[in-house]
């Protein structure tokens, strides 16, 4: 390990036994702080995430401002690891939720300021202190993010930005005082970091790809629906893990409900980045749009029809498409990163939640009903860690975000993120 990355690690160390003799109200006497800093940088940070990964301005702004409400959501909430009693026949009888150490973050480049910052508020929360290794197209945020930190005041060396590559992750995932990883990102990369980490006896948890369903049933509020399932598809250029990127439709609303969903595609057209009125702008590398055209190659290669074409425009950018797909399509087993929808139709719910489960991945799913019986049902056998019900997947401060299957092990955001790097000590005896 290079002299420079061992001297981080040694200050995360000392840093460690400082900040984890702090009370959980002394940690979170930060977080106002940082929020306002959040804040004060919101069109500096904004712009930087634009011109790093290519979101829209208007949605590199949301980003920021969705990390400001949840400073504010931490810095408000109770000591979910405060000591617990428990009745035994033994005087002492109690559990305390303990830090374990350094974490280490691997972090996408698709939010670059919120992947980072859902890991590192509630790890260091929790007592821990963090190092992050940010995707190589997005050391800028990584060091904003550390900058904006050391502004609030955050003690020097509870969270430090790593401007480092893959060979050093397997390095740091050997070193001892590192006791556990966080990773969002692709399937690859999660299974190579974990294996890793499980080499060292470390802990991980995985956020990865999705290949979301957005079943569209019947008696749905069908206007409301295409028009969500447009900006579901498409924000973010299409780059974001819960996308609804599988639009199950049931059968006898086909012909109302299509027209509506390309009619609102149509409506996502490349422009500026840097316009506020922009909806779609680019994909954050060319080599994404490559892979983005053989997907779609492909699948009209297997037999799908083309409802709407997806239309190069530059290297980066595309008018978005929509294709409509039989269940054995081949690429409904893969992860489709950018503006690129497709449609099935299902010809009643138990067919609808089969091609719903019927993917490697379990992240999230959307569904459009009002009929609560309905909607019961679908929340209770779709395969995933979370189910919107009319309105479109969305991560929230407030509730526990996380998949299953492929997409991942652990939970972040919530109460329940606090204890997700402690460990659980038992205190017994007379
Ligand atoms: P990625 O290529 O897997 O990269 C993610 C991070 O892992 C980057 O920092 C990358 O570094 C690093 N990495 C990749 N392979 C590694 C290895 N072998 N050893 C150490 N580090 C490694 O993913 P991405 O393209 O940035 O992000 C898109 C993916 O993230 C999509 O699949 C998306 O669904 C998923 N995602 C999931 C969630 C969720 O909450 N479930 C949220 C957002 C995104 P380099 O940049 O240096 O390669």
């Amino acid at each position: 390990m290079k002299e420079d990355l061992k001297n981080k690690i040694s200050i995360a160390e000392q840093q460690f036994q400082e900040w984890r003799s702090l009370s959980f109200d002394q940690r979170q006497s930060y977080l106002p702080r940082f929020a306002e800093v959040l804040e004060r940088y919101k069109d500096e940070f904004s712009r930087l995430i634009t011109t790093e990964m290519n979101k829209p301005i208007s949605e590199s702004v949301s980003e920021i401002e969705k990390c400001i409400k949840m400073a504010r959501y931490y810095s408000e909430i109770d000591n979910y690891n405060a000591a617990e009693k428990v009745e035994t026949e033994f005087r002492i009888s109690e559990i305390r939720y303990e830090p374990l150490g350094i974490i280490l973050g691997v972090m996408p480049w698709n939010f670059p300021f919120w992947q980072a910052l859902r890991f590192i508020i509630p790890a260091i929360l929790a007592g821990n202190v963090a190092v992050m290794k940010h995707a190589s197209i997005c050391f800028g945020s990584g060091k904003a993010i550390e900058s904006a930190m050391e502004e609030a005041g955050f003690p020097a060396g509870v969270f430090q930005n790593l401007e480092i590559g893959h060979k050093e992750v397997e390095e740091l995932l050997a070193h001892p005082a590192v006791r556990a990883v966080s990773l969002t990102g692709s399937e690859k990369a999660g299974a190579q970091v974990a294996s890793t980490a499980a080499i060292h006896i470390k802990k991980s948890v995985l956020e990865l790809g999705g290949s979301d369903a957005f079943i569209v049933m019947q008696d749905a509020d069908l206007r409301r629906a295409a028009e969500e399932g447009a900006r579901a598809r498409l924000q973010n250029c299409g780059q974001a893990c819960n996308a609804g990127k599988r639009f199950i439709v049931q059968e006898n609303i086909a012909e109302d409900f299509v027209p509506m969903l390309v009619e609102e595609f149509k409506k996502f057209q490349p422009g500026d980045k840097f316009k506020a009125e922009t909806l779609l702008s680019g994909l954050a590398k060319a080599e994404f749009g490559d892979d983005l055209e053989a997907q779609y190659r492909r699948a009209v290669e297997a037999g799908a029809e083309i409802l709407l074409p997806l239309n190069r425009v530059s290297d980066i950018a595309f008018e978005p498409g929509l294709l409509k797909v039989l269940p054995d399509n081949p690429v409904l087993k893969e992860e489709v990163f950018g503006p690129l929808g497709f449609i099935l139709f299902a010809e009643n719910a138990a067919e609808a939640l089969e091609i719903a489960n019927d993917v490697p991945y379990g992240l999230s799913a959307s569904v459009w009903t009002r009929d609560e019986k309905l909607s019961n049902y679908f929340t209770e056998n779709l395969e995933c860690g979370m189910v919107s019900i009319n309105k479109m997947s969305s991560s929230d401060p407030r509730l526990p975000f996380g998949g299953i299957k492929n997409s991942g092990f652990g939970t972040e955001l919530s109460h329940l993120a606090l204890r997700e790097f402690v460990h659980a000590k038992t205190i017994v005896g007379h």
